[in-house]
C-alpha cells in the first residue's frame, strides 16, 4: 500500500496524512466550546426559573410600562447584556415594559433622549 504523502495545512505545517494539524485541532475545540456555550444545560435551565423569579419580583414593585405608564408584563435590558451575567442580572440595567412598547422599545427610547436633550 502505497503511502499517501503528507500535505501542508494552510498554516504552513507539514502534517501527515490522516492526521489534524495543531491548528485545525485548535479550530475544532474553538468550535465546540462555542458550541457547548449555545447548547442548553441544567444550569441555564436553573438560570431561566431564577430569571423569572426575578423578573416576576421586578414587576411587582415596578408594574408601570417605563415608556407609556401601561400594565408592564416583561422585563427588558436597558443595555443589550449579550450573555454577560453582571449585565443581565444588574437591576440598574433593568426596565419593566409592555408587550407593545418591548417591540419598539430601543428606537423609541432613543428618540425620547434625544427628544430630552433639546429640551
Ligand atoms: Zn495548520
Ligand atoms: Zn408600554
Amino acid at each position: 500500500m502505497p503511502v499517501r504523502a503528507p500535505r501542508i495545512c494552510n498554516c504552513g505545517h507539514r502534517v501527515p496524512f490522516g492526521v489534524r494539524c495543531r491548528c485545525e485541532q485548535k479550530q475544532d475545540s474553538e468550535r465546540k466550546a462555542r458550541f457547548d456555550q449555545t447548547r442548553p444545560n441544567s444550569s441555564q435551565r436553573g438560570y431561566t426559573g431564577a430569571w423569572d423569579k426575578a423578573k416576576a419580583a421586578f414587576l411587582k414593585r415596578h408594574p408601570r410600562c417605563a415608556i407609556c405608564g401601561g400594565r408592564a408584563v416583561l422585563v427588558d435590558h436597558k443595555a443589550p447584556h449579550k450573555g454577560n451575567r453582571e449585565l443581565f442580572w444588574d437591576k440598574n440595567n433593568w426596565q419593566p415594559l409592555c408587550t407593545p412598547c418591548h417591540s419598539g422599545a430601543k428606537q423609541r427610547q432613543e428618540r425620547r433622549n434625544l427628544h430630552e436633550d433639546q429640551k
